[in-house]
């Protein structure tokens, strides 16, 4: 009799999926999967799927699926499925804060239609020497787009017990460049957990295939209502996935851009020149009338180029740290 199982992990076309208690070590059956057809990655942890003598039979229809657009494989890289959250996780410093990054994160969420929040994790750092004065000035603008900032310290602390209120009784996806402190956050909430933190990655573990794989972990925060449900206790989950240097999202043209940017989306078409403005150099621009009003940051209209012009390009980027 097939059975239901929770994919954890994977690693080429070997899939740890949960059945129960147990783990087992599951192969695809028959090698493809006619549900996850044009993807680099077959599945992705939180993928629900049927298995029998440790072959995968088939995958259940995901509620939704959060992906980037690998250049390498010129496929969309399957991240994580069916979750309720994603998490942009970043630094004030070391690495440096890259507010573009984060946008570009937050345009797959809104077009994988899943809430997102931007969690800046370091922020022990802000008001010390040689962190940019701008960052809280940029989270501040996050927030009034209607993007929740968790801000949190793993190495102090602070802001952590907000962080777990924020992620109970959710299931989340973390994504960030390395070096932001994703491990030592995922630590922080999953103290029994063996993670290697940035020391010892850097030192002995340096192209392992572990650190390019996403992994699906359980937060012990018990007894916590779902949030809509209050009568139903959630459980807290995470998936962890490596650091990336570079997110093309996946799945948006660049024309359709305008409409995954909150506080442009209501602009589109509204331009004199209708949907043919390309928002650059036209006179009677609501875009650029925006920007210069301040509804729309500076630093988001330079997102939006630049982002556009990447969806529209066919460079190739190295895609991992
Ligand atoms: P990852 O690559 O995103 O998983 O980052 P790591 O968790 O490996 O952390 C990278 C480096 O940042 C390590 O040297 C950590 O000690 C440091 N780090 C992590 N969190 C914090 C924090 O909240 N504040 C400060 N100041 N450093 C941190
Ligand atoms: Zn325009």
């Amino acid at each position: 009799m097939p059975v239901k199982g929770l994919v954890i992990r994977f690693s080429r076309n070997h899939f740890t999926v949960r059945v129960g208690n147990e783990e087992l070590q599951c192969g695809i059956k028959g090698k493809i999967l006619k549900e996850a057809k044009g993807y680099y990655n077959p599945l992705a942890p939180g993928d629900l799927v049927e298995v029998e003598n440790g072959q995968i039979l088939a995958l259940e229809k995901r509620r939704n699926e959060f992906a980037r657009f690998n250049q390498k494989g010129q496929a969309p890289q399957l991240l994580a499925a069916n979750v309720d959250l994603v998490l942009c996780v970043t630094s004030p410093a070391f690495p440096p804060f890259r507010p573009r990054f984060l946008d570009r994160i937050l345009i797959q969420a809104d077009a994988a239609e899943i809430p997102a929040a931007v969690v800046c994790n370091k922020y022990d750092l802000i008001g010390s020497r040689g962190v940019d004065s701008d960052v809280e000035e940029r989270l501040s603008d996050f927030e009034r787009i209607g993007c929740p900032v968790v801000r949190v310290s793993a190495s102090t602390g602070e802001g952590l017990d907000d962080f777990r209120r924020f992620i109970r009784g959710k299931f989340s996806v973390l994504i960030g460049q390395s070096g932001v402190g994703k491990s030592s956050l995922v630590k922080a909430l999953v103290p029994d957990i063996q993670i290697r933190t940035g020391a010892i990655n850097e030192k002995f573990n340096r192209g392992n295939h572990t650190t390019t794989q996403s992994v699906l972990l359980d937060v012990p925060i018990h007894d916590v209502p779902i949030h809509d449900d209050p009568g139903h206790v959630g459980i807290t989950r995470i998936i962890d996935t490596p650091g990336i240097r570079r997110f093309v999202p996946s799945g948006v043209q660049g024309e359709d851009l305008i409409l995954y940017m909150r506080e442009f989306a209501s602009l589109a078409g509204k331009c004199d020149f209708g949907l043919s403005c390309s928002h650059q150099n036209e006179s009677g621009c609501k875009v650029k009338e925006a920007v210069v009003a301040g509804h729309i940051h500076g630093d988001r209209y330079e997102s939006f180029l630049r982002i556009r012009q990447d969806l529209s390009g066919s460079q190739v980027y190295p895609d991992y740290d």
